[in-house]
């Protein structure tokens, strides 16, 4: 693990939440804002209803700018999201999970408690000036975000559907090369 679990797993669920907005949008019921709530496990205040999934919807533009920020402007924006949302950050310890940070109220309402949470992962990539973590999908007809925690820093794609789609084209690129390359010799003999 690169980062404490608390950071991965808010960065995981912010990345999600914004490629969420990559049409086809996925986050367009109040069952789809359940399922990613479900998801990744989060406790804590949840109405799952109609103006809850508009707040939500509505964070994605805030999260991508955030998680797509160059270096200091990342941190301009943590300081105002941590401000706006009065964060006071404190460890808690709660369902099986082990000590990790709360910096707003758990009854605060589920879009805040988002942003906040990742404003405070935030605090980590900036700090160790890891924001090459994020980046954007290597298919460039894609707009999706990727996060890569791999030691190895392998992953350049959003998802399987887009790392699939690019071996595909890859693959006829070759196919179309190899076969012209035959072509040519059989005109040439
Ligand atoms: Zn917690
Ligand atoms: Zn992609």
């Amino acid at each position: 693990m690169l980062f404490a679990h608390d950071t991965e797993t808010a960065l995981i669920a912010a990345v999600e939440l914004v490629n969420s907005a990559v049409e086809p949008d996925k986050l367009t019921t109040v069952a789809d804002l359940h399922s990613f709530y479900a998801r990744h496990g989060y406790t804590g205040r949840y109405d799952g209803d109609e103006a809850e999934l508009h707040a939500v919807r509505h964070l994605r533009r805030e999260l991508r700018t955030l998680l797509s920020a160059d270096r200091d402007r990342a941190a301009e924006r943590v300081n105002a999201i941590l401000a706006a949302a009065r964060a006071l950050p404190r460890l808690v310890r709660h369902d099986g999970l082990d000590w990790h940070v709360h910096a707003v109220a758990d009854d605060a309402a589920l879009h805040r408690r988002l942003a906040v949470e990742t404003a405070m992962a935030m605090i980590d990539l900036i700090r160790a000036d890891e924001l090459s973590r994020l980046s954007l999908c290597a298919d460039h007809s894609c707009a999706g975000l990727v996060l890569d925690l791999s030691r190895n820093r392998a992953r350049r794609f959003c998802s399987t559907r887009c790392a699939n789609r690019h071996a595909a084209a890859a693959y006829r690129a070759r196919s179309r090369a190899h076969q012209e390359a035959t072509t040519k010799q059989e005109k040439a003999s």
